[in-house]
């Protein structure tokens, strides 16, 4: 799960600080993560003699952020079972045999109430 939120996550850092979005499939709205400043921001602004150095820097804490982010998103989003979409809280259901999406429940006819309503 974690592996294919990855896959998911769109890159919205600036080269002051991390971001990272994921878009829910069944409804299109965003999420984004947590936005973490990259430490170094001013100091590679101010020494760009060091350019390479903080290249390397600001490439270390955003993969750091991004596995944040994934973690993040873990507690937002589900992957439907039956569609295998990457689905957020709002329309995703806890239904009786199976938790799943909301355009999957209307198809098979199943009750359910969203995670997150
Ligand atoms: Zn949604
Ligand atoms: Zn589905």
């Amino acid at each position: 799960m974690t592996e294919l939120l990855l896959s998911h996550l769109e890159d919205c850092s600036t080269p002051q600080y991390f971001c990272f979005a994921i878009r829910c499939e069944e409804c299109g709205e965003y999420w984004y993560s947590v936005t973490t400043p990259f430490t170094k921001a001013n100091a590679a602004a101010e020494n760009r003699s060091k350019k390479e150095l903080y290249e390397a820097l600001y490439q270390r804490e955003k993969e750091r952020a991004r596995k944040a982010a994934g973690q993040e998103g873990k507690e937002r989003f589900s992957l439907c079972p039956i569609c295998h979409r990457l689905i957020c809280d709002s329309c995703f259901l806890i239904c009786e045999e199976m938790d799943m999406c909301r355009a999957c429940a209307k198809r098979l006819k199943e009750d359910g109430e969203p995670v997150n309503r």
